[in-house]
């Protein structure tokens, strides 16, 4: 599988292949590496996070979303066009075909799983339903913790800059 993260200590993006002999997930920047367990290595849907280790990951198309946000633009016009044109069974087809083509790359498109503390996306994995859709639930509880830690980190720059002071 293949996986793309940001670099927990120097916050740069990697992307990088796991495989049967990976036997550490590097950074291409820095020098932080995690040791891939030897479950990820296997050829089957892991049940955590390669990059943090977290057991709660969401499955989500790997469509870009650019690309549909842009079909849907070009959809609308050359609808457009049409209309000007009057010509309204064309500009209607027109709409229609592009929903329908997005429709289908959708259903296309393989499912990739994103971590939900670190957002690392684990790509061309095998999948076998470990993993559920998108919680709103547990994306605010991780967002809450990072708040926390984010807190908590602050804190002790707070108290530097001031004895510096
Ligand atoms: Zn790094
Ligand atoms: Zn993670």
């Amino acid at each position: 599988m293949w996986i793309v993260f940001e670099c927990p200590s120097c916050h740069g993006q990697n992307v990088t292949e796991v495989g049967g002999e990976t036997i550490a997930l590097r950074c291409s920047a820095c020098e932080w590496e995690r040791p891939v367990a030897e479950e990820h290595r296997a050829a089957s849907e892991p049940a955590d996070c390669v990059v943090c280790g977290c057991g709660d990951l969401w499955r989500q198309k790997d469509f870009p979303q650019r690309l549909g946000i842009l079909m849907v633009g070009t959809g609308a016009l050359v609808s457009t066009i049409f209309w000007w044109y009057m010509m309204p069974a064309w500009a209607i087809g027109v709409l229609l075909l592009f929903a329908l083509l997005d429709g289908v790359l959708y259903t296309l498109m393989p499912d990739v799983l994103v971590c939900y503390r670190c957002h690392a996306r684990h790509r061309h994995t095998p999948l076998n339903g470990r993993h559920e859709r998108f919680s709103l639930e547990t994306h605010e509880r991780y967002r809450q913790e990072e708040i926390r830690l984010e807190e908590m980190g602050r804190k002790p720059e707070i108290r530097n800059s001031n004895s510096e002071v």
